[in-house]
């Protein structure tokens, strides 16, 4: 990288994109960041969009508005289909529109996708929970189900319709299947007229031995009781092998199978990194893991290639979790040693300079800050280091801390107005669905990938003229 004007391109705006290009403010660089989408997501907060309690744009600002201030860099949507590391390319389009984007340093975070561990048929009848489009479809579905068993005459079909599975007891299937829980036991109480919301079945399933397996065993019991005695069912040890369009089938560790009949699934088990990863690792030699991931060096620079970082869940390091925090700190990591090395490569400069970059090159350390998960309101479990908090105490702390991350002023002050609605009060704001957001997998199955990327998992990405 030489002196003067770097042209640094960005790929994602989630949690490590937009922290690079804040990160890279005061740099001497030029900017472009490009996305799918037009906006931040704040992923862990989506669950709150699937139920009703949160819009859409409280968790989803736009970027090209949060970096206005920002004059080195430039907002693209647009899909990135390629890299080509020998030329120095980003190749991206937007509809039918097709460019390319050199540059002298590259920062890919461009995430991970839900997995379905090679059953991606199943995302059809049990969306996930990755974006924006899948919360969306899920408020519909799980609104939807209720509606249907109001004017649904036969009792077993109801039950059908009325039985709720969340698939992976992570942070996201707890809070999701706490919050349906929620919603059918205090939200809609006094709303239907057939049938008793408070009825339903949550059914929460997991592979695992405990819920939260990453919180450890103390925390992941305490949880699972809670749940349970908010009336979530949950079953572990199971693995789901067939989902169906009304039901799912589970297979106990004895062996033994099991066929629950809902219409109404949600997956939230397994990540799977954005192909990107591979194509990259294709390129420079580097490995991926399972998920898809990329190995990258020290400095979450590819192998051969220093001006290539990969950062947030796109990386594999040891000891990193795919978290927000693990995004941020490697987008700061990134933005620090391209900094760094501006300044040591320009005419005039100092052994300061050099001895920053040293400090800067040092390789990259994540500081754990800890984990949070919400089980129902004033109901939270944290866990940091040796601390373990559970109760109204982790609620409150994981409230404070979720309302310092979510991006810009506006945003903050309506998702704190919406919060006091729903847990000083039964009800919830946001409940609107409408027939797009119910048939919207299947439309874009037939319309195929264009600027959204792969929808569903599996999808081979389609060109102009393809058809
Ligand atoms: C439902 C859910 C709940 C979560 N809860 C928590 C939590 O409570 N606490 C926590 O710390 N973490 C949580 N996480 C994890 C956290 O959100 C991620 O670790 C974090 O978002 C990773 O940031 P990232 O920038 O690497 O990827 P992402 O935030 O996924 O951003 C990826 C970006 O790349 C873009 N992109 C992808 N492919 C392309 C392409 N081909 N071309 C152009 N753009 C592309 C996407 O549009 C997006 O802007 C949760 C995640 C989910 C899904």
């Amino acid at each position: 990288m030489g002196p003067g004007t770097v042209r640094v391109v960005i790929v994602g705006s989630g949690f490590g994109g937009l922290f690079a290009a804040q990160a890279l403010k005061r740099a001497d660089v030029t900017v472009t960041l490009i996305a799918r989408t037009g906006h931040h997501l704040f992923q862990p907060l989506l669950y709150q969009v699937a139920t009703g309690i949160l819009s859409e744009g409280e968790i989803a600002p736009t970027t090209r508005e949060i970096l206005k201030g920002q004059k080195n860099v430039r907002v693209i949507q647009g899909l990135v289909e390629s890299i080509d590391l020998a030329e120095r390319i980003v190749r991206w389009r937007f509809h039918d529109d097709e460019q390319s984007t050199p540059y002298d340093a590259l920062i890919v975070a461009a995430g991970a996708g839900q997995s379905y561990f090679g059953n991606d048929h199943f995302a059809k009848f049990a969306p996930g929970m990755k974006t924006i489009d899948d919360a969306l479809e899920l408020r519909s579905r799980v609104f939807a189900a209720f509606e249907m068993a109001e004017i649904e005459a036969d009792p077993a079909e109801v039950r059908r319709l009325l039985t709720f599975v969340v698939v992976g007891a992570g942070p996201t299937g707890v809070e999701m299947a706490g919050q349906i829980r929620e919603l059918a036991s205090r939200t809609l109480t006094h709303e239907f007229r057939s049938i008793d919301p408070r009825q339903a079945r949550v059914i929460l399933i997991d592979g695992a031995s405990h819920v939260l397996p990453a919180f450890g065993d103390q925390l992941g019991a305490k949880t699972e009781r809670e749940l349970e005695r908010l009336g979530v069912e949950v079953i572990l040890g199971a693995i789901v092998t067939g989902v169906d369009a009304t039901g799912l089938v589970i297979r106990h560790q004895d062996g033994s199978t099991q066929r629950i009949e809902s219409i109404c699934k949600v997956w939230a088990a397994g990540v799977q990194a954005s192909p990107l990863g591979a194509e990259l690792a294709r390129q420079s030699g580097a490995e991926v893991d399972r998920s898809g991931r990329v190995k990258v060096e020290p400095d979450l620079t590819l192998p051969g290639h220093p001006e290539v970082f990969v950062i947030g869940d796109l990386m594999a390091v040891d000891g990193v979790p795919g978290v927000a925090q693990g995004a941020i700190q490697s987008a700061r990591y990134a933005a620090k040693l391209i900094t760094a090395r501006i300044r040591a490569s320009r005419p005039g400069a100092t052994p300061a300079d050099e001895a920053a970059l040293a400090r800067a090159g040092r390789p990259f350390s994540y500081l754990d800050k800890g984990s949070m998960a919400t089980i129902a309101r004033f109901k939270a479990v944290v866990s940091i280091g040796k601390l373990k908090l559970t109760g109204f105490v982790a609620w409150a702390a994981w409230l404070f801390l979720h309302l310092l991350y979510i991006a810009g002023f506006k945003q903050k002050v309506s998702t704190l107005l919406r919060w006091a609605i729903s847990f000083l009060s039964n009800a919830r704001s946001e409940r609107v669905t409408t027939h797009q957001q119910m048939v919207g997998r299947l439309a874009m199955e037939q319309l195929g990938s264009r600027t959204a990327g792969t929808l569903m998992r599996g999808e081979s990405v389609r060109r102009t003229g393809d058809g």
